[in-house]
């Protein structure tokens, strides 16, 4: 038996919790576990909490049940803690963590604290929704836990691109194709579709950026003051960095955003030689090989020189 059905066979209250901004996989996964769980335990109480995930995401089952604030008096037997590396992730939601009676922490970066209670921890994993496929039994996933897990996988991989795709990855996303989803819908709704603002701070961010050692890497950020502009906001930001990335000879890509004034977010990709996931735990963040992330102080000059520096140690090597 799976330790996601050990874990909820004694449970009366679950609460499922993701990381800060969720990104596909993250909401994919927090969702997936919830319908799996009104499906195949319906006597558990269930809620997700999370940061309030953008909108594309929201023909997902149970997205408007999602709670963007911590309940009032929630204690939860069991907590179930989707793609984050570290607790700090968990944002607002920590405490709902350190108050329940003992939790479950299934995910793929390879930088995780191993926080929780019980750890599904899979590095080779593309997305935590490909862990969580091998929680759950293959003839108990309905149709809109699929819909969610296909997300978590589609968003994770770039669409079956990037080089977490696995054999086990393309077979998993075949069996759930197999469960009647709307697959074209989903990646076209949800992975390329752009407003029209998106679009253009996009652009923006391509206009500006600058090559620099030697060609291979390319920086790019966006100020606040420019954000506010086009009125774009964090849930923006998805699909600039991997753009940066595919520019021809570069190997790391480096975008960054002001959270706040001298305050930015980092992003970190590359294609084949440095490892992004330890430039981004050197500065207290994380991720994986090829995607990381982190957030950093200062100078914009002095955040790009300080990332860079760990970068170029890694070309040189
Ligand atoms: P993104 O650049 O899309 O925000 O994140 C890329 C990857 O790095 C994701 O898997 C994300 O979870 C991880 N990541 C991003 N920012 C942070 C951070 O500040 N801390 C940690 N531990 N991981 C991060
Ligand atoms: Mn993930």
């Amino acid at each position: 038996m799976s330790l996601l059905r050990t874990a909820l066979e004694h449970t009366k209250t679950a609460v499922v919790l993701g990381h800060m901004n969720p990104d596909g996989d993250c909401v994919g996964s927090c969702l997936a576990v919830y319908n799996y769980v009104r499906d195949c335990f319906p006597q558990v109480e269930i809620t997700v909490c999370l940061d309030r995930p953008a909108e594309k995401f929201s023909y997902l089952n149970g997205f408007d049940q999602i709670r963007t604030e911590v309940p009032e008096g929630l204690q939860a037997d069991l907590c179930i803690c989707l793609d984050s590396g570290d607790r700090d992730r968990l944002g607002d939601f920590l405490p709902l963590l350190e108050r329940a009676g003992k939790s479950l922490c299934v995910d793929h970066h390879i930088t995780n604290t191993r926080y929780g209670d019980e750890n599904v921890l899979e590095p080779d994993a593309s997305s935590t929704c490909e862990v969580l496929w091998g929680l759950m039994e293959e003839e108990q996933i309905s149709k809109a836990t699929a819909e969610c897990l296909y997300t978590g996988i589609v968003h994770d991989t770039g669409v079956f691109q990037y080089s977490n795709t696995s054999v086990k990855t393309m077979e998993i996303a075949g069996k759930l194709l197999g469960k009647g989803i709307d697959f074209s819908t989903i990646i076209a709704d949800s992975f390329y579709r752009k407003t029209y603002v998106q679009n253009q701070i996009l652009g923006r961010a391509l206009l500006e950026s600058i090559l620099f050692c030697d060609g291979q890497c390319i920086f790019s950020v966006l100020r606040k003051k420019d954000m506010d502009f086009y009125g774009v906001t964090n849930k923006d930001m998805d699909g600039i960095v991997e753009q940066l990335r595919s520019t021809d000879g570069v190997e790391c890509a480096i975008f960054l955003y002001e959270k706040e004034f001298q305050e930015y977010k980092v992003s970190l990709r590359s294609k084949k030689k440095v490892d992004v996931s330890r430039v981004a735990a050197y500065f207290g963040g994380g991720g994986h090989v090829r995607a990381a992330g982190c957030t950093m102080n200062g100078r914009i000059h002095d955040v790009v020189n300080n990332l860079s520096t760990q970068i170029a140690k890694q070309l040189e090597e």
